[in-house]
């Protein structure tokens, strides 16, 4: 008789999964090994857009995928959707202009958006991300398809909104063993649970919501004292006061285009890379280029300076903290502790203003756009009759990351990333015919590889010959429970791979580590510069190959002038790149070679050059 073998052990129960619904992001967590782990897509960012692109045929697209069509298509995404849920028409009368769809009433009072003429009203378009976000997750779930899910909602949300919730899930296929409360799923994810008493300020700056809620934990159960908030102050109002810096200059030379949807949605994006830079780096660059309409336009933006545009908005955060603390009825120090919610937390200006008004250093440690979900995916845990013993998170204490062209690093774990973990990320080659790659791994805050505690080295060969640019190389970090990393780069076209082991923190003692960090902060200001120039240098030598590979066939096509232009600027550029240590003159020889470049680019929009004129390169062997 043959034995049929039961997994009881690892999977006692039925897992229930964990997901939040963003108005701007939705993502879902599962909790394993005794913490929450994020479902992230394939080898991508854990972030779902909450967007639905409807093409004229076929079925609606949701994601990543569509947010990208908001550029090319506008007019056919819907955003947003969550602020529709268990509303009637004369509730949001003020959001539905940002709606390219017509919207009636059905005879029960529900909202519906006609979209190529058919009705789809708010909690069947939920449902259309719930089921993409839950189809990501089971990709991760090696066949297991979870269908139980715990969902999270604003803490103000009413029985409406939360019935319209449930109703998505339903129609998705799900089945709700619970709705929680984001600040109070945000509680868990820290273990507050855990405390027997005490105050919780929970805030929570999104995308386009603002909402903070004071909580108190009475044996380990949490209740909502107050809430306050600003339904129409996240993310965007930042990203929009860098969208009117812009404008101010761009206007005078670009005339009606301005009003264009397109170029409106492009120029938003600009503006939130350069806001994203800024939370890292002490400078930014705004970079906005309409290759089709020949314009380049730059600006560099510090982070003092973006910090002066977006001070009334962080007040205006403060001014609802003011208010749901009265409410409350509790003075700020009576505040046990903080979490902070929502990708915008992570401005640093935030973090400053939200410490001083508080007087307390806020939770940062978790990824402020993930911890919601994890606390869905702790409380998930909990309803499937789970325990939990282990509380505090072993995380990395120093970033793992790769050395790049020119000698600076890429990190790809970050600092402060709960382990067990992994990363990947992709590169290129920086040369015509390189078939063969050096991979220095190092660790450390440093901008410079050299800065930085070098781990080990190893080489992928066997890449096929192609020009610079074109080769995909997969490289991805893993690191286990007990600290060991993995890196494995994949070329993908052969599927040729290299990988080695090393141990991060053998030899390294906290005081070490400490000095290391101490050390990041000392050189902030030099290690940017010395970073920025090793990258500029780069992506000159990228630009000028990629051109010269095209100008032999363009020469004929452009004008003459274009082309002694091109020449010029191609010629100063490489003296820059060959010398030059002042990162402002190497800056303005890649921004002139890149205006030089545009007819070019406009010339083979065929996206190769594009292509090629982007990507980090990696040395060659
Ligand atoms: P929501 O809860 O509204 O769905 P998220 O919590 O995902 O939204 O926050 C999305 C917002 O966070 C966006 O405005 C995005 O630009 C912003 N954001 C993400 N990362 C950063 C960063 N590193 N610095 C500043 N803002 C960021
Ligand atoms: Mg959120």
């Amino acid at each position: 008789m043959a034995f049929l073998e039961l997994n009881v052990l690892n999977n006692p129960q039925d897992p229930i999964i964990g997901i939040d619904l963003g108005t701007t992001n939705s993502l879902a967590a599962i909790f394993r090994d005794g913490r929450p782990h994020i479902l992230r897509p394939h080898q991508q960012d854990s972030r779902i857009p909450s967007v639905i692109h409807f093409p004229k045929s076929g079925n609606p697209i949701v994601g990543r995928a569509a947010r990208e069509h908001a550029y090319s298509h506008p007019g056919t995404n819907l955003f947003s959707v969550k602020r529709f849920m268990g509303r009637g028409l004369a509730d949001v009368k003020g959001d539905l202009a940002e709606v390219p769809f017509p919207v009636s009433e059905t005879e029960h009072g529900l909202l519906q958006f006609d979209i190529h003429g058919k009705t789809y009203t708010p909690q069947e378009l939920s449902a259309l991300i719930l089921m993409r976000v839950h189809d990501v997750a089971c990709q991760q779930l090696d066949g297991i398809m979870p269908q139980r899910v715990v969902i999270t909602v604003p803490a103000y949300f009413d029985d409406a909104q939360r019935q319209a919730t449930r109703d998505a899930a339903k129609l998705a296929g799900l089945d709700v063993v619970r709705i929680i409360n984001e600040p109070t799923a945000a509680s868990l994810a820290y273990g507050l649970d855990q405390k027997k008493d005490g105050t919780v300020a929970v805030y929570d700056l999104g995308g386009g919501t603002f909402d903070v809620s004071i909580l108190s934990i009475e044996e380990g159960v949490f209740r909502v004292l107050a809430t306050s908030g600003d339904t129409h102050l996240g993310g965007d109002d930042l990203d929009r006061t860098l969208v009117e810096v812009a404008l101010e200059e761009l206007r005078p030379q670009v005339g009606e285009l301005a009003e264009d949807p397109a170029f409106q949605q492009g120029l938003r994006l600009a503006a939130e890379k350069c806001k994203i830079e800024l939370s890292r780096a002490p400078e930014a660059d705004f970079h906005f280029v309409v290759p089709e309409r020949n314009l380049t336009w730059h600006k560099h933006v510090s982070r003092e300076e973006f910090e002066a545009l977006v001070a009334p908005l962080i007040e205006r955060t403060l001014d609802a903290c003011r208010r749901a603390m009265a409410d409350a009825g509790l003075h700020n120090d009576a505040i046990d502790e903080i979490v902070l919610v929502g990708g915008s937390t992570r401005v640093p200006a935030v973090q400053r203003r939200v410490e001083e008004f508080f007087g307390k250093k806020p939770h940062t440690e978790l990824n402020p756009d993930e911890v919601v979900a994890m606390g869905a995916a702790v409380q998930g845990h909990i309803l499937a009759g789970g325990t939990r013993d282990i509380l505090l998170m072993d995380v990395t204490p120093l970033s793992l990351g790769l050395e790049t062209m020119g000698g600076a690093t890429a990190k790809i774990i970050l600092r402060n990333s709960p382990i067990p973990c992994q990363q990947t990320e992709g590169f290129t080659t920086y040369a015509d015919n390189q078939t063969g790659v050096d991979f220095h791994i190092v660790q450390g805050e440093r901008e410079l590889a050299a800065d930085c505690r070098s781990l080990g080295k190893m080489k992928l060969s066997g890449i096929p010959p192609m020009p610079a640019g074109m080769a995909r190389v997969m490289v991805r970090f893993q690191l286990d429970a007990n600290g060991v990393l993995i890196v494995t780069a994949k070329e993908e076209s052969t599927g040729t791979q290299a990988s080695i082991e090393v141990q991060p923190m053998h030899g390294l003692t906290d005081d070490q580590v400490e000095e290391m960090l101490q050390a990041s902060f000392d050189h902030a200001r030099e290690d940017f510069d010395a970073s920025l120039l090793a990258n500029l240098k780069t992506e000159i030598g990228t630009m000028v190959r990629a051109t010269a590979a095209h100008m032999d066939d363009a020469r004929d096509r452009l004008d003459p002038e274009t082309v002694a232009d091109l020449d010029e600027a191609i010629a100063a550029a490489q003296r820059a790149a060959d010398g030059e240590t002042d990162v402002k003159v190497v800056q303005r020889a890649r921004d002139e070679l890149e205006r030089a470049t545009l007819p070019l680019a406009a010339l083979l929009m065929d996206g190769v050059a594009k292509q090629a004129l982007t990507g980090k390169s990696l040395d060659e062997v």
